[in-house]
């Protein structure tokens, strides 16, 4: 597993829906966020040479509906945190209420709920893939001081 911690947006990711309002996004819980994430600038790992990453693999929650257990070497792992702007803590579930609401649906409740067709992402022919997600719960469900995510 290799991380890597930016303190503002890389080149090779965006935000492609909603639009921010000067430096907040406004995201209500049936607002579908989507970010923009080209695979071809995608910086080389340490000591390896430069991939041309042919798509991204995407946990499979509630709204992606098929898992594709084929994985492809050349592909990357997505993965979607959490952090309060307020508290600056990490969150990782959905408050009992939303639990309750989402467990309706299949599987365990997500706070970050992935919407696909497939949980591999290819991308396109100049390297662009889209990931769309939506949250289960509010910030201020999880902390009655949180204001938003991070
Ligand atoms: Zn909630």
């Amino acid at each position: 597993m290799y991380t890597k911690v930016y303190t503002s947006p890389p080149d090779w990711l965006s935000l492609s829906r909603p639009q921010p309002e000067g430096q907040v996004v406004i995201v209500r819980r049936e607002c579908q966020v989507a970010l923009n994430i080209k695979l071809y600038e995608w910086p080389a790992l340490s000591g390896k040479l430069l991939i041309k990453w042919k798509g991204l693999v995407i946990p499979s929650t509630a709204n992606v509906k098929t898992e594709e257990s084929r994985s492809d070497e050349d592909v990357l792992h997505v993965s979607v945190r959490v952090f309060g702007a307020d508290t600056e803590r990490e969150y990782k579930s959905v408050c009992d209420a939303c639990s309750k609401r989402e467990g309706k649906k299949k599987g365990n409740p997500t706070l970050v709920d992935f919407h696909a067709a497939s949980n591999v992402i290819k991308a396109s022919e100049d390297g662009l893939a889209q990931v769309k997600f939506k949250f289960s719960c509010y910030p201020k469900h999880q902390n009655s001081n949180e204001s938003a995510y991070l």
